[in-house]
Formats: C-alpha cells, sequence, structure tokens
C-alpha cells in the first residue's frame, strides 16, 4: 500500500472518461493495490472519497468514508465503500444546493445542485455486485465522484462562477449563511 500523488485541475487524465475494469480482473493484484493505494491516499489526504482518476489511473473504481473528520465535522458517518465500474441513477427530480469542494482542485469551493436521491450499482473488491438507494448529503458525494468517471469536474456544475471561493472565505463569510448544505466532497 502506498499514499499516491493526486493530480490537480489541467491534468488530462481527469478530463478523460474512465475504462472499465474487466470483471475478471477485479481480484488480480493489480486491482487490489489500487483499491488499497486509494483508500489509504483518501485517508492520508482527509478526503470524503477518491476516484482513480484522480491518482492519474484512468479506470472506473472510486472509493468513499466518513469517519470523524475534522474538515467536515457536519458531514454524516459513510462507511467505507468501493465502487468498482458504479452506475449512480437519479430516482426523483428532487435536487438539493450544496458547496463543493475537490481534492483535484485546490483551495476553491462553489456552490451547486445534486439529485437527493440515487440508486447505486457497482461491484465491491470482490466482485460481487450491490445495489443500494442512498438519499441527502451522501449522495451528493456518490455524484462528485462518479464525474470524476465521466471526465467531469464539480466546476463544471457550477452555475453561478461567482459563487466560487477559497476555503478560507468560505469560511470566513460563508460557513454561517443558512440554506445551503456545507458539503465538501473529496
Ligand atoms: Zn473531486
Amino acid at each position: 500500500m502506498a499514499v499516491r500523488e493526486i493530480v490537480s485541475i489541467g491534468h488530462p487524465v481527469l478530463r478523460e472518461p474512465a475504462g472499465a475494469v474487466p470483471e475478471g480482473e477485479i481480484t488480480s493484484d493489480e486491482i487490489q493495490a489500487l483499491v488499497d493505494d486509494l483508500v489509504e491516499t483518501m485517508r492520508a489526504a482527509g478526503g470524503a472519497g477518491l476516484a482513480a482518476p484522480q491518482i492519474a489511473v484512468p479506470l472506473r473504481v472510486f472509493v468513499v468514508e466518513v469517519r470523524d473528520n475534522p474538515r467536515y465535522p457536519y458531514k454524516p458517518h459513510l462507511p467505507l465503500r468501493v465502487l468498482v465500474n458504479p452506475k449512480v441513477r437519479p430516482l426523483s427530480e428532487e435536487t438539493f444546493e450544496v458547496v463543493e469542494g475537490c481534492l483535484s482542485i485546490p483551495a476553491l469551493r462553489g456552490r451547486l445542485r445534486r439529485h437527493a436521491e440515487v440508486e447505486l450499482s457497482y461491484l465491491d473488491r470482490t466482485g460481487e455486485r450491490h445495489v443500494e438507494q442512498i438519499r441527502g448529503l451522501s449522495s451528493g458525494t456518490f455524484q462528485h465522484e462518479q464525474d470524476h468517471l465521466d471526465g467531469v469536474l464539480f466546476v463544471d456544475r457550477v452555475e453561478d462562477p461567482r459563487t466560487l471561493t477559497s476555503w478560507e472565505s468560505f469560511a470566513a463569510f460563508q460557513a454561517e449563511r443558512d440554506g445551503v448544505a456545507l458539503a465538501a466532497f473529496d
């Protein structure tokens, strides 16, 4: 296991659609090492999620986990999940406004909308299929990570670029503003 370098916006791998992992290769040493490195790198960076393209691996794999995270004290706990070849499907038209950040876009946050309720379909690290329904802030985390597999970054979804803010300014001027879910993602 190793903590890998997280690449930042402008790196071409973040803009390419990632490739599916062949199902027969999920339990290979290579993919298992990738999963271990994603988990270790996410934890080292204090992130709530991390997608393989963020460590320059163009494959459809991401991990999410929220434990007691001092960066996101308002985020609900989320047990570790490893998602291989995931699909994320909105279950309703309902959306909510969030303020997101990204480990690949250092020091920037912005406002956007995410679906309030989604269905996840994915394979875990043993190749077993799972289907789950997720609501609320946690559902936004999965949508953020799924976007990374399609070459999409949160800044693409910010409707008003004037909402972009540094973390420092967010804490100073916006954190107390009501009506917005304070959700930073990976
Ligand atoms: Zn991100």
